[in-house]
């Protein structure tokens, strides 16, 4: 069987890039399964249901949460967000690491189900930086875009809480980042029990007699 793959939750402010990132990620490395979300916001140009998000109308969200389909779910300006709990399971159980890109509320409580996982908050250079890119993006109305600001500057409090974090100056400096702190993640002790019982029962014949 694959070794169970990791839960990777990656946050950072509205227009820090991380999308982009994780869509590179996603290209250069197969051993990643992004985590497509439901939400209730309306999709932007070029947006796709089931490929960006699941797009649903408040109800349905709402039904999703009853059913217990949801893994977590929060509100962010003004819409719900939420991760579908089967996919995530199933492509960790199948070796994937799989990736969350999810806002802080959500990966806060993703913690406290998951101890486990992996907490990485992506940053901009600068505030600045962050406003140029929002307002590039050209997606959004002004009043929007100040909202997203104000977010960001209450979320850049809980940062810390987080395990890594990784400022995008390039995308490819940000996807080298985090494809690093997932193979150095995979290595730590608690998840390589297997490799120690295995040389500690190798290692046994060696020790008999002795004493
Ligand atoms: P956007 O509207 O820009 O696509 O996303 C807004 C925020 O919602 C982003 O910070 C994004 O990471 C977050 N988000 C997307 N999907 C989920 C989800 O399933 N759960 C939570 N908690 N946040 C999400």
């Amino acid at each position: 069987m694959a070794d169970k793959g990791l839960l990777l939750v990656i946050s950072g402010f509205s227009g820090a890039g991380k999308g982009t990132a994780v869509r590179r990620l996603m290209e250069l490395h197969d051993e990643y399964a992004l985590s497509i979300s439901a939400t209730t916001r309306q999709p932007r140009q070029g947006e796709e249901d089931g490929r960006e998000y699941f797009f649903k109308t408040a109800e349905q969200f709402e039904d999703m949460i009853r059913q217990g389909e949801l893994i977590e779910y929060a509100q962010y300006v003004g819409n719900y967000y939420g991760t579908p709990k089967k996919y995530v399971l199933s492509q960790m159980e199948a070796g994937k690491n799989v990736i969350l890109e999810i806002e802080i509320q959500g990966a806060l409580n993703i913690r406290k189900m998951f101890p486990e996982a992996v907490l990485i908050f992506i940053m901009p250079p600068d505030a600045k930086e962050l406003e140029n890119r929002l307002r590039q993006r050209g997606t959004e109305s002004d009043s929007v875009i100040r909202a997203r600001l104000s977010r960001a500057a209450q979320e850049s409090e809980f940062a810390a809480q987080y395990d890594y974090i990784v400022v995008n100056d390039t995308v490819d400096n940000c996807v080298a980042s985090i494809q690093h702190i997932a193979e150095s993640e995979k290595q730590r002790a608690p998840r390589r029990l297997d490799a120690i019982m295995q040389i500690r029962e190798e290692l046994k014949v060696y020790s008999e007699g002795e004493n």
